[in-house]
C-alpha cells in the first residue's frame, strides 16, 4: 500500500490536499563483468527532468550497473524490459564509449512514488503533522522518492522532532 492511501483511510482528500501518487518505474542494466575494469566511481549526466537520469552505480560486490530510467506506469510491477536496452546504450554509450549493446543485461526495477504526474514540473516529498486536519498525533510522509534512502537519518530526525512537538 502506498502513503497516499494510509492518509486516505486517514480521512484525508487526495486530490485536494495535493498528495496523490503517481508511479514511476525506473529500471536497471548491469555492465558485463569483463568491462567492469572500466569503472570505478559513480558517474552521474546532469539530471533530466523527471529523475537524475540513466547513471552509473557501484554495487558493494564491485558489479556495475546502469539506471534508473523514468516511466509513468498505472500498475506497480517490476520487469525489466529487455527492449529499453538501446536506451540504455545511448545513455552510457556517451561516457563509456567502448561498450556494445550484448554488454548490457536486464538486472531489476523499481518503483518511486511521485507526486508530480507526467509532464508536471518537480515537487518535493511531503513530510507533515496533520493536527490542522483535525488528525492529531498523524505524521505523513508521502511521496518519499530518491534521495528519500540517503536521507533517511535526517527524515528520521525531523519526524522524531515534529512528533516530540506533537506530545508535549
Ligand atoms: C529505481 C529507484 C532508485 C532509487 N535510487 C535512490 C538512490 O540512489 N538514493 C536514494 O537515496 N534513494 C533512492 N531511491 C528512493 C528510495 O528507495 C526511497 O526514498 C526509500 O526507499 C523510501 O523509504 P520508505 O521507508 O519511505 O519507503 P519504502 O522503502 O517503500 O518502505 C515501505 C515499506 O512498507 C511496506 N509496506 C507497504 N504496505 C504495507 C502494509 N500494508 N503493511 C505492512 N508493510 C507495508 C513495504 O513492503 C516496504 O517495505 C530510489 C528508488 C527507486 C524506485
Amino acid at each position: 500500500m502506498c502513503s497516499d492511501r494510509i492518509a486516505q483511510l486517514a480521512g484525508i482528500d487526495l486530490a485536494k490536499a495535493g498528495y496523490l501518487l503517481h508511479y514511476c518505474k525506473g529500471q536497471y542494466f548491469s555492465l558485463n563483468p569483463e568491462k567492469g575494469h572500466l569503472v570505478h566511481r559513480l558517474v552521474y549526466p546532469v539530471p533530466e527532468q523527471s529523475g537524475v537520469g540513466i547513471h552509473i552505480t557501484l554495487s558493494a560486490d564491485g558489479s556495475v550497473r546502469l539506471g534508473p530510467d523514468t516511466k509513468y506506469v498505472d500498475k506497480i510491477e517490476y520487469t525489466v524490459n529487455e527492449n529499453d536496452k538501446g536506451d540504455f546504450y545511448r545513455a552510457a554509450h556517451r561516457y563509456l564509449p567502448s561498450i556494445e549493446p550484448d554488454d548490457l543485461l536486464p538486472d531489476f526495477a523499481g518503483v518511486r512514488p511521485k507526486l508530480q504526474g507526467r509532464g508536471e514540473g518537480f515537487r518535493d516529498y511531503i513530510i507533515r503533522d496533520e493536527t490542522d486536519k483535525g488528525l492529531p498525533g498523524l505524521i505523513n510522509l508521502i511521496g518519499v522518492e530518491s534521495p528519500g534512502l540517503t536521507a533517511s537519518p535526517a527524515i528520521a530526525k525531523y519526524v522524531a522532532g515534529l512528533t516530540a512537538e506533537a506530545l508535549n
